[in-house]
């Protein structure tokens, strides 16, 4: 069986972890947090970021952070996650969920400015599969509205817009270390970045129960007492051991996925050519990380057929997200502003392909193979 995703794993991570137990400090913050905070700050030149316990949890931070409320409307592709919306249902907001742009699957700028109201708090991208959205557009237009921009770079570590890296972009971003992305602190993990100064001294304290147990230990308060709302957003020692274990290996791991993604994309541009199937396109100025590797077909039928085809020659290649504003939930809190004219129809004939840090040759060649097969039959 050719599986979808292995867990990325360097071998450095058990290391790490027995030293964070022979440590004696497990809770949160502890010197794994530091350096793993450290290296996101000095890498991607991050003004503040904090490693929280999964990526929901660090939107669901900034969702706090901007103080959306039940009044508020949050925009947002339809075609995402839950936790891009749910972080912000649970602040009671609406959520309008727009359009995508069929060539990336991201959020369309135009259907962005066309959703805009004097209620919209705040603008959530998604960079799906690590390529960046049109943030120039999508800053301005933040800007000259006065509403906030937060980065879903759940997908997104190591990537970049016209020279900037994804994630310090927008007021607040937030990435996953969650098993099946690029990078993991052991199966769940997050991480909130802070652009935005207003939001660094709030963000501590909501990270830390409501507590300004962080000032107290810097010495800037000496009282460490209750100031604000908040809840339990740090992760343990043992899952900071583990992501660094990863970050050290950053480059190795992102340089093994482009070129897997770079083997399977030359290897089937020619069904491309023949108009068999289209693959993903990377525009102009955006640096990806291979998070996906997808493939679109003709329709809901034909993927059907391929998934079947693919799994009986053990092979797992799974659809992706079912537009949210089609879910129960996502109908009940949210509504979609003007035309689905690409969220549904694309979603519905896009497949993803095995990949992951150190999906072998063969097994790719493999993958190629049925994929060849499948058109050929
Ligand atoms: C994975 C993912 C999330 C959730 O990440 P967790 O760390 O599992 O909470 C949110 N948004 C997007 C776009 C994702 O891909």
């Amino acid at each position: 069986m050719i599986k979808f995703n292995v867990p990325p794993f360097t071998g450095k991570e058990q290391e790490y972890v027995i030293e964070a137990i022979n440590s004696q400090k497990l809770c949160g913050d502890g010197e794994f947090s530091r350096r793993c905070q450290g290296w996101f700050e000095e890498r991607f030149s991050f003004k503040k970021t904090l490693l929280t316990p999964s990526c929901t949890h660090a939107l669901e931070m900034a969702a706090l952070l901007l103080d959306v409320g039940p009044e508020d409307e949050v925009i947002l592709p339809s075609f995402t996650f839950v936790s891009t919306a749910n972080a912000f249902v649970l602040r009671g907001a609406s959520i309008v969920y727009v359009d995508i742009c069929p060539k990336t699957m991201n959020i369309n700028p135009e259907m962005i400015e066309a959703a805009i109201t004097d209620k919209t708090k705040a603008i959530v991208v998604v960079h799906y599969g690590g390529v960046a959205c049109d943030m120039d557009r999508i800053m301005v237009l933040a800007e000259e509205k006065g509403v906030y921009v937060v980065e879903d770079a759940a997908q997104a570590m190591m990537c970049s817009y016209k020279g900037k890296f994804l994630g310090g972009i927008g007021h607040l971003a937030a990435f996953s270390f969650h098993e099946t992305k690029n990078y993991t602190s052991g199966g769940e993990g997050g991480l909130l970045v802070i652009n935005d100064d207003r939001f660094i001294e709030r963000s501590e304290i909501i990270r830390e129960k409501g507590t300004n147990r962080k000032q107290f230990f810097r010495g800037q308060v000496d009282k460490y007492t209750w100031v604000d709302i908040g809840s339990s957003y740090l992760p343990s020692e043992l899952q900071a051991a583990f992501l660094l274990a990863q970050l050290e290996s950053a480059d190795e791991i992102n340089d093994n996925r482009l070129n897997i993604w770079k083997g399977y994309y030359s290897s089937l541009e020619r069904l491309q050519e023949s108009g068999l199937l289209e693959l993903p396109l990377i525009p102009e100025g955006c640096a990806h990380n291979a998070h996906l590797f997808y493939l679109k077909l003709e329709d809901m039928e034909q993927r059907s057929n391929f998934i079947q085809f693919m799994a009986s020659n053990n092979i797992t290649t799974p659809f992706h997200y079912v537009p949210l504003h089609s879910s129960p939930a996502g109908s009940r809190f949210g509504r979609f502003h003007g035309v689905d004219r690409f969220t549904t129809s694309e979603s519905n004939r896009l497949v993803r392909l095995p990949m992951y840090f150190g999906l072998r040759q063969e097994d790719l060649e493999t993958v190629v193979d049925s994929v060849g097969h499948f058109f050929n039959s």
